[in-house]
């Protein structure tokens, strides 16, 4: 009797531990395509690129460095 019980839990626990690792998972994924699928438009060139390949200045994102002199 308190075998079973004692299974339950244990069954119960991992259960709850493989759902809250595949939930952690989901959110991280989610936040990362946030960041790196946002397309934002070079200031200099008119080219879009995503955030990820971009240079941050000033919170504006350049595609490269040249276009980053060029401002
Ligand atoms: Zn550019």
């Amino acid at each position: 009797m308190l075998l079973k019980i004692l299974g339950l839990i244990i069954i119960g626990f991992l259960i709850y531990l493989i759902f809250f690792k595949k939930s952690r998972k989901n959110d991280i994924k989610k936040d990362d395509k946030l960041i790196s699928d946002e397309m934002v438009e070079c200031p200099t060139c008119k080219t879009f690129i995503s955030q990820k390949e971009g240079i941050v200045s000033s919170g504006k994102f350049y595609c490269s460095n040249d276009c980053l002199n060029k401002r």
